[in-house]
This record gives C-alpha cells, sequence and structure tokens, in this order.
C-alpha cells in the first residue's frame, strides 16, 4: 500500500465554490487511475491517496505531476502516533536514499495536541536518531539536501522534500473548472504552450489542426498528432479531441482570389470562422491560439484586428506578450519542443507571401474575403473535419509483470 499526501493549489484561496473546485480535482485524479485499486480521501484541505500495490508509484506520480490544481504531493508513511512508530517511518525514508552523502534536517508540524511530545523534542530526538544511525547523513538547518517532514495529526504522517524539487506539483486550477477551448494548434513550438497555459486556468482541451493536401503530407498531420499527445497527458481523463480540418481548397481560393500580401491574415480569418463553428458544435466557449505580438507579419496589432474581426467568439492568446526564449523553456517543460522541431511544413509557412503586409486595413480584408465568398467552403471544412480521440501516451511499463 503506498500513500500520496497531496497538497491543493490556488483553489484553496476559493470561497463559495472551492467545493465545485474539490470535486473537479477529486474527479480529475480519479479518472486517470482507472483500472488502479486506490483510495482518495479529503481531509484538512488536503488529499490523502492510498494506492493498494506500490508497483503503481512511478505512475501515480506522473499523473499526479501533470494534474492541474495540485501545488505538491509527497510519498509519505502513515504511522502509529508513537515515537518507536515514527522512527520506523522516518527509517523507511531514509533506506529508500541509497546511503549517499547528504545533509538533512527535520520539520515537524503537530496539530494533535494530544501527542505527548512536542515539535521540538520530536525534531530534537529523530535528528540525533539518524546522524547516529547513518552516518553519510549530517544535519544542516539551513539549506539541507533533504528535509523529513513529521505531521502529528490523527495519525502520524512522515515524508521527505528535496531541496531540488521543492513543487512537483503544476499549480493551476482543476482542467474543467473554466469550461472547454479549442486550440488552433500548428505543428509550431507556440500553440502547444498556448494550449497548456490556458488548461493551466482551469480550460478542457479541445484542438483544430489545418493541413492542406497534398501540398502539406503526412509529416505535418503526425507532428500534430505527437503534439495533441502530449496536451492530452494534462487534459481530463488523459485524452484530446484533435479536429483535423482539409484547408486546401480556402486556402487555394485565398490565394487565387486576394492580394497576395493579405495571404496569412485572410488565412488565419478562415481558420478562425471554421474554428469557431466546430467550437460551437463542441460546447467550446473559447478559441485559443499561440500567437504573440509582432512575432511575424500575421501578428501585428493591426493583423491581429483583422483576424478578431473575423468571429464573435472570445479568442485567447496566452503568448501575447512572450519572449520567444520563455516560450521555448515552456515547450522543453511540457516536452512538446523537440516534436515542434522536426520537419513537417505547416500550411501557414507553405503559401506565405513574400511580401506579407503589417498594416492591413480592415476594410479590405473584408472586401477581399466577401469578394471570395468563402462562406460554404468555411461551413464544409467544419462538417467534414475529422475528429480523432488521442490518447496520453501508455505506462504500461510501470505495470506488473
Ligand atoms: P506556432 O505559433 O504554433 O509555433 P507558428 O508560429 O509557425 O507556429 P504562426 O504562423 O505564427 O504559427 O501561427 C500563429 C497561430 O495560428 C498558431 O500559434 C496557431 O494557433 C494558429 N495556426 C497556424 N497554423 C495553424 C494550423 N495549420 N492549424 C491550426 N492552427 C494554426
Ligand atoms: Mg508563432
Amino acid at each position: 500500500m503506498s500513500l500520496f499526501l497531496i497538497r491543493l493549489g490556488e483553489l484553496t484561496l476559493k470561497k463559495g465554490s472551492r467545493g465545485f473546485f474539490e470535486g473537479t480535482l477529486k474527479r480529475n485524479i480519479i479518472q486517470r487511475l482507472k483500472g488502479i485499486r486506490h483510495e482518495l480521501k479529503i481531509s484538512d484541505g488536503r488529499y490523502y491517496l492510498y494506492i493498494e500495490d506500490d508497483c503503481y508509484d512511478d505512475f501515480v506520480s506522473s499523473i499526479l505531476s501533470k494534474t492541474f490544481g495540485i501545488a505538491d504531493f509527497h510519498k509519505a508513511y502513515r504511522l502509529p502516533l508513537s515515537m518507536s512508530g515514527i522512527e520506523a517511518g522516518v527509517n523507511k525514508l531514509i533506506q529508500s536514499l541509497d546511503s549517499q552523502r547528504a545533509s538533512f534536517k527535520i520539520e515537524s508540524r503537530r496539530s494533535n495536541k494530544s501527542f505527548s511530545y512536542g515539535s521540538y523534542e520530536i525534531c530534537a530526538h529523530l535528528g540525533q536518531m539518524v546522524a547516529q544511525k547513518y552516518p553519510y547523513l549530517h544535519v544542516d538547518v539551513h539549506d539541507p539536501d533533504w528535509t523529513i517532514m513529521v505531521e502529528i495529526r490523527e495519525s502520524c504522517y512522515t515524508y521527505m522534500k528535496a531541496k531540488e524539487h521543492q513543487s512537483a506539483g503544476p499549480g493551476g486550477l482543476p482542467v474543467g473548472t473554466a469550461g472547454r477551448g479549442l486550440l488552433l494548434l500548428s505543428g509550431g513550438i507556440d500553440s502547444p504552450v498556448a494550449g497548456w497555459m490556458m488548461a493551466c486556468r482551469g480550460l478542457q482541451l479541445l484542438a483544430v489542426h489545418f493541413h492542406t493536401p497534398p501540398y502539406t503530407g503526412c509529416e505535418a498531420l503526425q507532428k500534430a498528432k505527437d503534439l495533441s499527445q502530449k496536451l492530452a497527458d494534462w487534459n481530463i481523463n488523459g485524452n484530446l479531441v484533435l479536429f483535423l480540418v482539409n484547408f486546401t481548397q480556402i486556402q487555394l481560393k485565398i490565394r487565387e482570389m486576394t492580394d497576395p500580401r493579405y495571404g496569412t491574415v485572410l488565412a488565419r480569418s478562415c481558420m478562425m470562422q471554421i474554428a469557431e463553428q466546430i467550437a460551437q458544435r463542441e460546447g467550446a466557449s473559447v478559441l485559443i491560439t499561440g500567437e504573440a505580438l509582432a512575432q511575424v507579419a500575421s501578428q501585428t496589432l493591426d493583423s491581429l484586428a483583422v483576424t478578431d474581426q473575423s468571429v464573435r467568439m472570445l479568442i485567447l492568446r496566452p503568448l501575447i506578450g512572450m519572449d520567444k526564449q520563455d516560450i521555448i523553456q515552456r515547450a522543453q517543460y511540457l516536452e512538446s519542443f523537440d516534436i515542434s522541431v522536426q520537419s513537417g511544413t505547416d500550411c501557414c509557412a507553405l503559401f506565405a507571401p513574400e511580401n506579407p503586409v503589417t498594416k492591413p486595413k480592415m476594410d479590405q480584408a473584408q472586401e477581399m474575403l466577401a469578394a471570395a465568398s468563402l462562406e460554404d467552403l468555411i461551413h464544409q471544412a467544419a462538417v467534414q473535419a475529422e475528429r480523432e480521440i488521442i490518447s496520453a501516451r501508455e505506462y504500461s511499463h510501470c505495470l506488473k509483470v
């Protein structure tokens, strides 16, 4: 039997709606643990997750580290309320350190005042015991490699915190508490990060990818699916619904019928309209893009204004003020970066004009779109979008053999 102590993040600041946030987080955790015998209890604003079989420890840690709403979590031991019981737990913790030289300190919290030892006595007693029994460990109360936590509640709980791993949870708010958002997912670096950032604020993600066969090939499609798989890990139930939209006819008509310098911004407007129709059908109330101000011509203020005007739905652009280097760092954390930089040209890049307009005129853009009469093609593309459910990577290696 394994026990994980889970501390909740920002949702503890909620007042009247805290039950809703806690309930959603609980459901999100339980859904990811299907097939694993477990019990999840809530007490004192914390979750106590008991897993019947400790062979799933790595799997459970991996799930918890990707569940928004969790501030941090630790594998813990629940012990009887006696000094000898606590010693036994601390011994078990230390044995997991593999005799490596390290510094430690003991920290104790005693919310159950009926326990006969005070916090200071507990720390002094255990500190002495550890230092004597494990000569490769030495006390450092200011900057220890390991902090051994002892919490005296209705039972005693003990766990270890590593210096460089202060917060193993991702923070944020439980996915689903803010509704649903449809992410425009290209094969680039930015859009997966944008989706992840909005999932962090509680949005359940759906994604749409536009491709232009035969101009774009299998590589671009596969990239979109691989990126979706990375995002699925953070989404409800470890799944992400991905819509694949054939954009070829629209892209060709834009090239044929409009000013080439407006090509990208008009294509983006059409993408937004298709995405809006899919979102409405799927119960998503916002669109999400990876646009960042002035990154390219289609992301100047004037270009973004044209794109905004093409739909009524709210468009969220979480990267709007971010530096590319910061976006790359997040993509590396999300493990999407290596996929994004693989070959596979996106349809936007393929059809990009040589001299794109940076200050498109709203009236002209709207006139060109109207003259190209793309409404039917847009509607058709939205209706004919292929719907695929992309699941997070299997963790079969964690299962017992
Ligand atoms: P990314 O922004 O994902 O790194 P990029 O910078 O090459 O890729 P841009 O051309 O800057 O993409 O597009 C800006 C935004 O438009 C993207 O972040 C994405 O939200 C959306 N977008 C672009 N191309 C596509 C596509 N083929 N399918 C879905 N969305 C797209
Ligand atoms: Mg970009």
